[in-house]
């Protein structure tokens, strides 16, 4: 279950982990739908309680009743430095969670409001969360802090890094393609929010996102990388509402195509500021790619996932070309696989 601010998706695993369904609630607050596999119908969604409902409604009508679910696993954004691994939401493990919405308040909140409804729901139902920070708990101190004095008010300001669940994923997919893991491996997931991450014997020891999912990379809306000194300018000169709204919704592809967030429709524009924001892509993420190589000290494969980067061969190609200072390296394409890495994770949790 990924539970956003204004859609609840979800995907059915039977026990042996094969995909059976998948349902999502979108619109929740607006004009509500229902999507049952490819089938949406409209449906009253007023908020995450009701679109829960409306899912397990849904579930009941293709026959799946909710008595007979194992359990329910949730992707959380921010496990903070407490929840350092997939864990069963128990009271305290839910506290845990809510102590993490400062630290991702675009977010957290819509996944507890999702726990809180199951729990209603369905109070014996088990609760399971996996969350995209935990992945990169193995980060050195020296690439975890920023240059900031060790103040109880500062607590929590560190890199933390996002899409674990990806790279956890794609570290046990690649190997069938690899055969063995290659030693020090570039990650790269390239989708709306896109970043990379250095991987050296199959943890994490760099990634491009920091405190928040917005540095790093130039992504579909988020800005990436911006110096803070810019940010302060930006929040004196609009305030820091609208501050944000420019740095996380009108920034990256959109802010620089003028046209559109979306990788698909810039490629096949043929507006020169669609094609800048795809040279930026570009770049950034093979000017990234420097600064993760060094942390491994040196290269041994890449591997893209992610919407872009399993799709669009032109833009690997780009990015594979600007990093041929390295020498021929093998690369590799992996298809993102976060929903059955998260029921993979909870079904272990709940294996006695
Ligand atoms: P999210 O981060 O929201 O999960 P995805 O991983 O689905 O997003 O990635 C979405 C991005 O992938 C969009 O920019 C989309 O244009 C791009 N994309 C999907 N298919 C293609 C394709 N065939 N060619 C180029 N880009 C693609």
């Amino acid at each position: 279950m990924n539970a956003g601010s204004s859609s609840i998706k979800t995907a059915l695993f039977d026990a042996a982990l094969t995909e059976v369904l998948r349902i999502e609630a979108t619109g929740i607050g607006t004009a509500g739908s229902i999507k049952i596999g490819t089938i949406a119908q409209a449906a009253d969604l007023s908020d995450n309680a009701a679109a829960l409902a409306a899912i397990f409604a849904a579930l009941a009508g293709q026959g799946i009743a909710v008595s007979t679910l194992h359990a329910v696993a949730h992707r959380v954004v921010h496990g903070g430095t407490k929840l350092t691994q997939a864990s069963l939401i128990t009271p305290q493990v839910r506290d845990a969670i809510a102590d993490c919405i400062t630290l991702a308040p675009l977010h957290n909140p819509h996944h507890l409001a999702a726990i809180d409804a199951v729990r209603q729901l369905a109070p014996d139902l088990p609760q399971c969360a996996s969350f995209d920070t935990a992945f990169h708990a193995t980060i050195p101190d020296v690439a975890r802090r920023y240059a900031l004095p060790d103040r109880t008010d500062l607590a929590g300001l560190q890199r933390y890094g996002f899409h674990g669940t990806s790279y956890a994923a794609l570290v046990r997919a690649l190997p069938e393609q690899s055969g063995t893991l290659p030693r020090r491996l570039l990650a790269c997931h390239l989708g709306n929010g896109a970043s990379l991450c250095a991987i050296l014997d199959g943890r994490s020891v760099a990634t491009t996102m920091g405190y928040s999912p917005l540095s790093g990379l130039t992504m579909g809306t988020r800005v990436g990388e911006i110096d803070a000194g810019a940010v302060l300018r930006l929040v004196r000169q609009l305030g820091l509402d609208e501050t944000e709204t420019l740095l996380h919704h009108d920034a990256g592809l959109l802010g620089l195509s003028n046209l559109s967030p979306d990788m698909r429709s810039l490629e096949t524009s043929d507006s020169p500021a669609a094609q800048f924001a795809i040279d930026h892509f570009c770049y950034w993420a093979a000017r990234q790619a420097g600064s993760m190589i060094a942390a491994m000290g040196g290269l041994d494969a890449i591997a893209f996932t992610g919407g872009i980067g399993e799709n669009s061969a032109t833009i690997r190609n780009t990015i594979l070309d600007k990093l041929s200072w390295m020498g021929n390296l093998p690369s590799y394409t992996v298809e993102a696989q976060e929903e059955i890495q998260i029921a993979r994770e909870a079904s272990v949790l709940l294996t006695p």
